[in-house]
């Protein structure tokens, strides 16, 4: 068994680390036996969506997202949208995730087309948020996720999609409707940078296995010492939960 990964824009889409991201996957995979083929597809690179099996888009700043604009639109943009209902996982980081929507109106009015791949819309504010936040994630039984968040943008999803889960602390999509994330098909969208899933290892099994599934039909994932990770998690968690209540 093997699956291929498509990480986007590696080189310009790599904020607080997201990279690890796809180390961890491939670190989870080939613990199992299973082998990761991670290939890069950057500016002026053909992306032929077909070839992968699970997808990867970190976060960049507002310069990195214009930088990469002309690039993203008509053909990766198409090939983004058919791997996307065509069922294949994703995992989508901040600036990442704000891509694949409609738009991203910056807080000094620069407005940014994007694939509009999903049913959602960035408008940013001069004020940004920061810090580690707690969510809740809906696919895992209303697990609670910890994550870090720095950002200017605010977003709004439309009818067609759902949130990942509800911010328990921090601020998620937009700091007022209490949803962080989205989800649409196998597309997961978070706010959450860096270490997300070498922190949260369920959900890095979650995409191991929706992508394993919808590949080989059936996908049984070893388990794993997660001792160290969960710690990581636990203590974060209970470090926000003590906020919550302080
Ligand atoms: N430029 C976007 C914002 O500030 C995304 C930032 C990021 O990926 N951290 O909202």
């Amino acid at each position: 068994m093997e699956l291929n990964i498509c990480h986007l824009y590696p080189d310009i889409l790599n904020l607080y680390g997201d990279q690890g991201n796809v180390l961890c996957l491939r670190q989870r995979l080939r613990w199992r036996g299973i082998e990761a083929n991670v290939t890069g597809v950057s500016i002026g690179q053909t992306l032929h969506a077909a070839d992968y099996d699970l997808f990867f888009i970190g976060g960049g700043q507002d310069f990195e997202q214009e930088v990469l604009l002309a690039d993203l639109a008509g053909a990766k943009t198409a090939e983004l949208k058919s791997a996307i209902e065509d069922g294949k996982p994703f995992l989508a980081i901040c600036g990442g995730y704000q891509m694949l929507g409609a738009y991203y109106e910056t807080w000094d009015g620069k407005k940014c087309g994007f694939t509009g791949a999903l049913d959602l819309y960035t408008v940013g504010q001069k004020e940004r948020m920061i810090g580690n936040y707690l969510f809740t994630c809906d696919d895992l039984n209303g697990a609670a996720i910890v994550g870090f968040e720095n950002h200017s943008g605010r977003t709004y999803l439309g009818s067609r999609v759902r949130p990942m889960g509800r911010v328990l602390y921090g601020s998620g999509n937009n700091g007022k409707d209490g949803t962080e994330g989205v989800r649409y098909q196998n597309v997961f969208g978070t706010y959450s940078h860096g270490c997300l899933l070498p922190k949260n290892p369920q959900l890095a099994d979650l995409l191991l296995r929706t992508a394993l599934e919808r590949k080989y039909g059936a996908a049984q994932l070893t388990p794993l010492d997660d001792t160290l990770e969960q710690r990581a998690h636990d203590y974060m968690e209970q470090r926000l939960r003590r906020a919550i209540k302080a």
